[in-house]
């Protein structure tokens, strides 16, 4: 379901409707957002569809510009009163579904009178507008974003039992489980663990975080130190993490495989399948409402374990994606994510991955 839908005229305002849609975009997904009611079957009533296409969205944005009001038909009459106008049919229907109403003025526009517009969209003239420019328009957008995550978060079932009893249970239920990791002799990477002296790596940060990133294993420097992405992928994700105003300690940071990984090679079949149910209890017990995954083995591993019909594609199919899934304990997003390491191998794909982490703005 889109969650904006943004109403425009072509002539008055394609121009600064483009440049918003692409900014949304760095936010929100692109079936997220509807902006063209397109294909109207022969036969069907276009304001039934003009009326379901809004019925569906939380926010609807009324981009206005100087001609918005003023445009005319063939018919020299003002489109905005012509029977069959699109812009207005919305409008209205969007008033009468009670969704929020946004105008957004653009190139200067004013807020028109309410004597100026047709009698049954004259609630519009009452909405509190926000105005864009180009001058401004990162910022602009910024507060037009803030809004729609304010009336249509992406996430409805955020947190609902958090409260400091249950970060203590949570953090001690952690511990145990680190207990079990360190105790784990039956597991592949057990003696490599040992000979090396290194630890296993269970994870850190907020125990009842909302946002939980799971990596692919540790690597040395994390195995010498038992903390999670220290290393030159560490440094990476601070740097992501910086840009978004995240901090490690608000977010929770795990591995799919808990234990260095010899040369730092990919997991095996074995050792994904033996750190799997520890994977599990990591995110039974933190109940995340979103699951970012970094990389190719964590993100099998969470659609396989949530039999999504994503299961089957490739990490370069669906980064980037907000995924929405069910937990038993709520409705979750899962975020696929290239691997931070892959953006240190091909520098030039470290934009995309940025682009992908801006994402996450939905959630925070
Ligand atoms: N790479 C990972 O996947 N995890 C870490 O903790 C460090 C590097």
């Amino acid at each position: 379901m889109a969650r904006v839908f943004i109403n425009y005229r072509r002539q008055d305002s394609e121009g600064y409707v483009g440049r918003m849609y692409d900014h949304l975009l760095k936010t929100f997904e692109a079936n997220d957002i509807f902006m063209d009611v397109q294909n109207i079957e022969p036969g069907a009533d276009f304001v039934e569809v003009l009326e379901n296409a809004v019925a569906n969205c939380a926010v609807f944005l009324c981009v206005i510009g100087n001609h918005w009001l003023s445009a005319k038909n063939k018919d020299d009459e003002r489109r905005i009163d012509a029977w069959n106008d699109f812009v207005r049919i919305e409008i209205e229907s969007a008033i009468k579904q009670s969704k929020v109403v946004v105008p957004i003025l653009v190139g200067g526009a004013k807020i028109p009178a309410p004597d100026n517009l047709p009698e049954s969209i004259k609630p519009l003239a009452r909405r509190n507008a926000v105005s864009i420019s180009h001058q401004n328009f990162a910022d602009d957008m910024e507060r037009i974003s803030a809004v729609i995550k304010r009336y249509a978060p992406a996430n409805e079932s955020f947190k609902p039992d958090s409260s400091p009893e249950v970060s203590q249970q949570k953090s001690e239920a952690l511990k145990l489980l680190r207990d079990d990791v360190v105790g784990a002799s039956e597991s592949p990477l057990y003696q490599y663990r040992t000979e090396n002296r290194y630890f296993p790596v269970l994870g850190a940060g907020n125990p009842d975080a909302n946002i939980i990133f799971m990596g692919e294993a540790p690597g040395k420097n994390e195995g010498e130190r038992g903390m999670p992405f220290i290393g030159a992928s560490g440094d990476l994700l601070d740097e992501m993490l910086d840009e978004l105003g995240i901090n490690r300690d608000d977010v929770y940071i795990t591995n799919l495989v808990l234990d260095v990984l010899p040369e730092n090679r990919a997991p095996r079949i074995n050792e994904v399948e033996f750190y799997r149910p520890y994977a599990d209890r990591v995110l039974d017990i933190i109940r995340p409402a979103v699951i970012v995954t970094l990389g190719r083995f964590a993100t099998e591993y969470v659609l396989k374990k949530l039999d999504l019909p994503e299961k089957r594609q490739k990490i370069s199919q669906l980064h980037g994606k907000l995924i929405k899934a069910n937990m038993p304990y709520g409705d979750i997003h899962i975020v696929p994510m290239y691997h931070p390491a892959y953006a240190l191998y091909y520098p030039k794909k470290k934009p995309m991955l940025m682009q992908d982490f801006e994402k996450l703005r939905l959630f925070i």
